[in-house]
């Protein structure tokens, strides 16, 4: 037995089995890269979900956190801390809003919306009590919570679960007439990903996200927008509502944000949504803690530059032309996404994207497969050119294309 068989072994006899990861144990990383316990480099074309937008170990949000580790790493919120107002204020302003509510995980966030939404439904909209609906696409992941996991489509995610939360409609991504028929004088919310990440980076019809802004602006609904994957960089803007001049009344982010050091999640909106707490009425141990804030402040910083997004821009072009090009030779039957992000559909006679994975594993890089036949490219906006263009190579050779 080798060294990773066995650490698989011990990991697969303790640990609950709610994955099926790719049998490489990764022991350190830089960058794009990792590094397995043999030794062996794995190129990562996943970056954690995108979690990992500013790569492995970068060196400025490293020295970041180094820094706060030293300092204070958490107060609560039952105190005040020296780092939390900078927070706020910066990360209200990179999304030109005013107000932040500070968590930790995606799902932590996205709950916190569907209960900001509510409260502000029932204290502002004045919707009756108890009748306050939010409206949800189909193929939707928001995270893993009982309530989030009650409006999901996935029969994987939601099965065995109930009883399940009330209180959401949902209807098919990307059909305006769909969604306008479903609100309500008792709508409160829209919730969307601007592109639908796990069900495998759908990209919803040009006009799709201007017009639901249309909508819910007419019929005093908040739209809500989960960028927790797709903000931050990774379509080549800093949020995808972008791309249509969109802005929602409420960001959902998450992952990248904590620059794949630390959890670091948040809801952020104008004073009048978020305005709706009062103190006791939410809260959370870890939220906006030093630490978090030190490295999502750096997070800030480094999006600031506007490097990463332009990155993302001129890289995906380049990731977009490649894999449009395979859409010829018969393996792959779509491509979709935008900026570094992209959903591949591997066609049926080349195998289940799942062996693809393992195919490319082999060869030293690292994707994830999701809904059997998708492969979904994501990889840290630092990747280098040529590390792209090596990574696609290894994908073309596999493919047989
Ligand atoms: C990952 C993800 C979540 C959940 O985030 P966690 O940190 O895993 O709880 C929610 N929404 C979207 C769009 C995501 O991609």
């Amino acid at each position: 037995m080798t060294a990773a068989e066995k650490l698989i072994a011990e990991e697969d006899a303790h640990c609950a089995p709610t994955y099926r990861p790719l049998p490489v144990v990764v022991a350190t990383a830089e960058g794009a890269w990792l590094t397995d316990v043999a030794g062996r480099r794995y190129l990562d074309l996943l970056a954690g979900y995108s979690a990992l937008n500013f790569g492995h170990g970068n060196r400025r949000l490293i020295e970041a956190a180094k820094a706060q580790l030293e300092r204070v790493t958490l107060t609560s919120r039952a105190f005040r801390h020296d780092r939390f107002a900078a927070f706020c204020t910066q990360l209200a302003e990179l999304c030109g809003m005013e107000m932040v509510l500070p968590v930790n995980t995606g799902a932590e966030a996205v709950e916190s919306a569907v209960k900001t939404a509510r409260k502000w439904g029932y204290r502002v909209k004045g919707v009756p009590v108890e009748m306050a609906k939010i409206v949800v696409a189909g193929g939707n992941f928001h995270g893993r919570t009982t309530t989030i996991v009650s409006f999901s489509t996935d029969p994987e995610v939601r099965a065995d679960f109930g009883p399940y939360t009330p209180g959401f409609e949902i209807v098919p991504y990307g059909d305006l007439t769909a969604m306008r028929s479903a609100l309500t004088e008792n709508t409160v919310a829209v919730l969307l990903e601007p592109i639908q990440g796990e069900s495998g980076v759908i990209v919803p019809p040009a006009g799709y996200l201007a017009g639901v802004r249309q909508l819910t602006r007419e019929r005093n609904v908040l739209f809500v927008a989960d960028e927790i994957q797709s903000g931050l960089g990774r379509t080549g803007r800093t949020f995808a509502c972008e791309h249509e001049g969109v802005v929602p009344d409420v960001y959902v982010l998450g992952k990248a944000l904590g620059g794949g050091i630390v959890p670091v999640s948040a809801v952020v909106s104008s004073a009048e949504v978020l305005g709706v707490f009062r103190p006791g009425e939410h809260g959370s141990t870890f939220g906006g803690n030093p630490l978090a804030c030190a490295v999502a402040l750096e997070v800030i910083a480094l999006l600031r530059t506007g490097e990463f997004q332009a990155r993302a821009r001129e890289l995906g072009a380049r990731l977009h032309a490649e894999l449009g090009a395979l859409l010829g030779t018969g393996t792959v039957t779509a491509v979709r996404g935008r900026g570094l992000w992209a959903g591949v559909d591997i066609a049926r006679t080349v195998g289940t994207a799942r062996e693809v994975s393992e195919r490319l594993m082999d060869r030293g890089v690292l994707v994830k497969d999701t809904h059997g036949i998708t492969l979904r490219i994501a990889p840290p906006l630092v990747v280098s050119e040529e590390d792209l263009d090596w990574g696609l190579a290894q994908l073309r050779a596999v493919l047989g294309a």
